[in-house]
């Protein structure tokens, strides 16, 4: 680490579960977000901040005027712009040594299956089922740690998927991918604002976790936040012996 990079992340290193190997760990890792929105803008930019070498962003949209209330990484004056190119200029100007690759494409079964494999975590910041659920199965297969939030109105999700661990639950263990479910459509509902940058936030946490090895993950866990009243839910998950998605791809 450079005397630069010693001042700059020296209030991670003061940190027990960090120091200058967690440090490390998080100058080596590579994270990928899947959406540049409410929730991948406050995840990406703490993970800018401290220190993540090389961050992927991949959104195929472009930044809305009714985006600006909540997506904190965007501007005025990129409207219209593609979203990963106007996140990838905050995060620059935030961490100009992060190496970030913008993608401009919807995150498909396909490309997920090039990518995931190359990720040390993958945040899922979308805003639709199928690709949460086309994210999870990538990320069991190639067994790569997922971290998932979501927020809607005034509430709020977060799990994370481990399938290094051999007991925690997939995404797919908790919501079946062919259970009957009506699609939220999130582009069309309300939000209220700090909802995504609490969970977003909340991803980052749990994504610098497990690149440091620190703490305990929500592999396992699914916490709720009811932003009316502050108040949250956990609930413990079993992994699901049959899920459709797990069930052949585990240690
Ligand atoms: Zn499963």
């Amino acid at each position: 680490m450079t005397d630069d990079q010693l001042l700059r992340y020296s209030r991670h290193i003061m940190l027990d579960d960090i120091g200058i190997e967690g440090q490390e760990r998080i100058l080596n890792a590579h994270v990928l977000v899947i959406g540049a929105g409410g929730l991948g803008s406050p995840a990406a930019l703490f993970l800018a901040s401290a220190g993540v070498g090389r961050i992927t962003l991949v959104d195929d949209d472009a930044v809305d005027l009714t985006n600006l209330q909540r997506q904190i990484a965007h501007t005025s004056a990129r409207v219209g712009e593609s979203k990963v190119r106007s996140a990838a200029q905050a995060l620059k100007a935030l961490n100009p040594e992060v190496r970030i690759e913008a993608v401009q494409a919807r995150a498909d079964s396909q490309w997920l299956n090039e990518r995931v494999p190359q990720a040390t975590v993958v945040l899922d910041c979308s805003d639709n089922y199928a690709t949460r659920q086309a994210v999870n199965a990538a990320c069991v297969n190639h067994r790569i740690p997922l971290v998932i939030g979501a927020a809607i109105r005034f509430d709020g999700q977060i799990t994370v998927v481990d399938p290094r661990n051999a007991q925690a639950p997939c995404y797919a263990c908790i919501f079946p991918p062919d259970a009957a479910f009506e699609e939220t459509q999130c582009s069309t509902l309300g939000v209220f604002a700090p909802m995504v940058g609490i969970m977003g936030s909340m991803q980052a946490a749990e994504a610098l976790k497990l690149i440091v090895g620190c703490g305990e993950s929500l592999a396992g866990r699914l916490l709720m936040l009811d932003g009316r009243s502050m108040e949250w839910t956990a609930l413990k998950i079993p992994r699901q012996e049959h899920c459709s998605v797990c069930r052949h791809a585990r240690p």
